[in-house]
């Protein structure tokens, strides 16, 4: 719009100023007719309305058409053209340049020089009517706004057009796609997209047909499935009818089979009561001390064997729900000590001394009701353990009163040993049926495995729960609860003894556990540890002291000791002495000692016992006192038949001590001298001491078993032939194998008769073909002169020369290997153990390279840990390859 108007301004400015132009010539010539003329000719361009010309004065000398009576804006030289309502006004200065002399000469320039040249003659003035031009701009308007209006609404058509085309068919896509969720098949094929989308289309017909086809499938899947459960069900429910049937003869069985456990432990206890009680009988009427050892023996063997069935009978019972509790009146301090006593008589030995202290709180009742049959089998069944596997150290019985109420108490017992330990992941098979930590056939100690079992169900029947805690080598406690009922009867109140006495106990542990208890019951007393300090104590204290208590350790130097402590004190200060010997006690072999002390009691004590030996002290006595010095060991002996084996000597190795007394008993008749070890290891140190002339061995021992002790012996020089017989068991084939391969010239089968064992002693000591026998078999155990030959295609000479090699290397190779070993360098020892496992091959020395081979591999997989045993080994299979290299019977070519 405003171009509009600046181009209607400059086009009237412009006709103005053509009109001030041509107008010149007029004026100056005041050509009035030119002037109109002009004026005519300017009106008929546009829109003019009005043309007025001005002389110099501004005087209106023309003027034509219609004037608009509008003020004319001042006359000056400037042009000027301004907008009045619907007017244009344009005015412009006339102006006459008077011609040069010489035309050509002036500038053109010039002509604009209003200053200089140019003089102002006259006005033109221009007026326009522009009313027309506001319409037309108007028009214009409405044209465009028209213009504009229509392509909006073509645009919003065509767009409306197009988004119809675009989103019709994708709204079809989804009515079909939801006819297709909704599982109208028909339906969603017969929707119809437009030909553009004929693939879309396609897809989506394929999609429906596929989902029909699936939903068929399904449909025949399921309904199959259905039909299948159907049947499964009905199978299933005549399985569990089947289950439960079986179940119930299950049940049936395993209670006929309980039955039958309980019927078999009853029909073998009853012979064996009838041979405990003719047995009992039989002691008391036997004078001679062998028979007495045999009667003894069989009491012994007949009470195991019970303990044995008594653990399956309870087992069955338990296991069949049919055990009973009794109520009876207890008194727990006296079951804990009676259980001490039993088992210490039983299971300690001279090497094994044991503290076995009790440790109650005092707020625990003297008595108490509950069954005492079941309470004391658990605790012999735990002390019992504790007692096997522990060497040294103590084992204690901790009782504290947990919780007390009007008819219930309940107990927390402990079992303490400072044994061999439990490790930590075999705890827990503990309390399963025949279950031992140590299951090797070499174990230490005997059991069926089933005393823990026994002792949780009792335990849990009394109410209890039961838990042990072990550090394997630190030791093991077993804690368990049980509920018992209070006892109505007013508790016995503790009895003062109002004493004073001295005792030697050379044990820490026993020492303060008696002190404890002399104080509780009133006794003044003075602890020693040695005989010296006791000696002391006594002449220091001799007026008040009421006796003195000596502590026996079952050896000959104690017993000496206590001889003559007990002799000092009765002589010199009239004081009584009350012993406490060990098991196994020697008391017997001193009865003078043993007259001669006001009371003689078993260690551990029974708290009962000596409270009435402290009550009851006996005035000392005298005459025995004086008579001691001739109070020798009491050991008969039998007068021995002299026979053509008279003066052999036999070492016996055994670890049951009865066997060993039984070898004794056979053999000491016949003039044979018998040495018995207890052990492998302790034969091995007996033969290094002293030549015996035969070994009889028993197989199964424990920690070194007889194939391995007899390899030992074998090592040694002096025992490389003497006759060693093996007492075994259970001689199978395999095991006779064994038993020759480990060195052993012949083996007795359990039980061994007694002429049989005469005579195999007979034939190996005095028949001269039996080192030769002995010497193939020790041959053959470490050669295999077949296997040599045949690497060699029997070529005896190259046979030998390779043996020979191998065996002149050994010396040095010996020194190697234990050079390597020292030093722990387990490369260098591979090296060589390695290259001799290679030569052994061929040169049929089976032995070493058995040997070998085990170190090697035991070398590469685990390196130097625990490869002593193993190098060891091989060491002994190069000595005996040394030892027999010269026997080998070499063919001659
Ligand atoms: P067993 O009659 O064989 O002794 P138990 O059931 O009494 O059977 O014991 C099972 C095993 O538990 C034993 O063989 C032993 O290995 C281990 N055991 C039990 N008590 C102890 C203990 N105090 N210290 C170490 N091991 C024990």
């Amino acid at each position: 719009m405003h171009d509009l108007n600046t181009q209607v301004e400059n086009k009237v400015q412009n006709i103005t100023n053509q009109l001030a132009i041509t107008s010149e010539y007029a004026i100056t010539t005041s050509n009035k007719q030119l002037i109109s003329q002009l004026l005519e000719h300017a009106l008929s361009y546009g829109n003019i309305n009005n043309i007025t010309v001005f002389n110099h004065k501004k005087e209106v000398i023309s003027e034509i058409g219609p004037a608009a009576h509008i003020p004319t804006p001042p006359l000056s030289a400037l042009a000027q053209t301004q907008r009045s309502g619907t007017f244009l006004v344009s005015t412009q200065a006339i102006y006459h340049n008077p011609l040069p002399i010489d035309s050509s000469l002036s500038s053109p320039l010039d002509s604009y020089n209003p200053k200089i040249q140019r003089n102002i003659i006259g006005w033109i003035k221009v007026e326009t009517n522009i009313s027309q031009l506001d319409i037309a701009k108007y028009q214009l308007f409405f044209l465009l706004l028209f213009l504009f209006s229509l392509f909006n609404v073509l645009n919003a058509f065509i767009t409306s057009r197009v988004a119809g085309s675009l989103t019709h068919p994708i709204e079809k896509v989804s009515l079909s796609l939801r006819k297709l969720t909704k599982s109208q098949y028909a339906a969603a094929k017969s929707i119809k997209l437009p030909s553009q989308y004929s693939e879309i289309q396609k897809d989506l017909l394929e999609l429906a047909e596929r989902l029909e086809n699936h939903k068929k499938e399904l449909t025949a899947g399921i309904e199959q499935s259905t039909e299948d459960m159907r049947r499964n069900m009905d199978s299933m429910e005549e399985k569990s009818a089947q289950l439960y049937i079986a179940n119930k003869e299950a049940m049936e069985s395993n209670r006929l089979k309980s039955q039958f456990l309980a019927n078999i432990s009853h029909e073998v206890r009853t012979p064996l009561n009838a041979i405990l009680g003719y047995t009992k009988i039989l002691q008391k009427n036997i004078k001679d001390n062998q028979n007495k050892l045999y009667v003894d023996t069989i009491e012994q063997s007949t009470n195991s064997l019970l303990a044995i069935i008594g653990d399956i009978l309870d087992f069955s019972k338990i296991e069949a729900g049919k055990l009973s509790l009794d109520h009876s009146l207890i008194n727990i301090r006296e079951l804990v000590d009676d259980v001490y006593q039993i088992l210490s008589a039983n299971l300690l030995t001279n090497d094994k001394q044991i503290d076995l202290v009790t440790d109650f709180s005092p707020d625990v009742p003297q008595t108490m009701i509950g069954d005492s049959i079941r309470i004391r089998q658990v605790f012999t069944n735990l002390i019992s353990n504790a007692l096997k596997f522990t060497n040294k150290g103590s084992i204690k019985t901790k009782v504290i009163l947990s919780s007390k109420s009007k008819d219930q108490l309940t107990l927390s017992f402990q079992v303490i040993d400072t044994g061999i330990g439990i490790p930590e992941d075999k705890i827990n098979q503990l309390f399963k049926p025949f279950s031992q930590v140590d299951t090797s056939t070499t174990r230490k100690f005997g059991g069926t495995g089933l005393g823990l079992v026994i002792t949780k169900k009792l335990v849990e029947q009394m109410g209890g729960v039961i838990n042990i805690s072990s550090v394997p080598k630190i030791g093991s406690t077993f804690h368990f609860t049980l509920k018992l009922k209070p006892s109505n009867k007013p508790q016995p109140k503790q009895e003062k003894l109002e004493k004073f006495i001295v005792f030697l106990e050379p044990s820490n542990t026993y020492r303060h556990y008696l002190s404890n208890y002399f104080s509780e019951i009133g006794v003044e007393s003075i602890a020693c540890s040695g005989v010296e300090q006791i000696i002391s104590k006594l002449n220091q204290h001799h007026n008040k002291v009421d006796a003195i208590l000596l502590n026996i350790i079952p050896n000959k130097q104690s017993t000496n000791d206590a001889k003559e402590l007990a002799s000092y004190a009765i002589k010199q200060f009239n004081i009584p002495c009350i012993l406490m010997i060990q098991p196994p006690g020697q008391i017997n072999h001193y009865p003078k000692l043993k007259t001669m002390c006001s009371d003689v009691l078993l260690k551990p004590i029974s708290h009962k016992h000596l409270f009435n030996a402290l009550k009851n002290i006996q005035p000392p006595n005298a005459i025995a006192a004086a008579d001691l010095t001739s109070d020798s060991p009491t050991i008969e002996k039998q007068p021995l038949p002299v026979t053509h084996l008279t003066g052999l000597k036999i070492l016996a190795v055994d670890d049951t001590q009865v066997n060993l007394q039984l070898l004794t008993h056979w053999l000491t008749p016949h003039g044979l001298n018998v040495f018995l070890a207890n052990s492998g290891r302790k034969a091995i140190s007996m033969a290094k001491e002293q030549q015996f002339d035969l070994i009889l061995m028993d197989i199964q021992m424990p920690e070194m078993d007889g194939l391995e002790t007899t390899q030992h012996l074998r090592a040694l020089d002096a025992y490389k032939e003497t006759p060693i017989v093996a007492l075994t068991a259970h001689a199978l084939g395999s095991e006779q194998d064994n038993i020759l391969a480990s060195g052993m010239n012949a083996y007795l089968t359990k039980p061994v008769d007694e002429l049989i064992l005469l005579n195999t002693i007979e034939k190996w000591c005095l028949r001269k073909e039996s080192a030769q026998e002995h010497i193939n078999t020790q041959v053959t155990q470490a050669f295999d002169i077949n296997k040599a030959l045949s690497i060699v295609s029997q070529k005896s000479d190259i046979a030998k020369e390779m043996f020979e090699m191998l065996a002149d290397s050994l010396a040095d190779e010996k020194k190697l290997l234990r050079h390597h070993f020292e030093l722990q360098d387990t490369e260098k020892l591979i090296h060589v153990v390695h290259r001799i496992h290679g030569a052994s091959k061929y040169t049929g020395t089976i032995e070493l390279t058995r040997h070998a081979g085990f170190l090697e591999t035991h070398l590469k997989e685990l390196g130097m840990e625990d490869v002593e045993g193993v190098l060891n080994d091989f060491l002994d299979s190069i000595d005996m390859l040394l030892a027999i290299r010269h026997l080998i019977p070499w063919p001659q070519e």
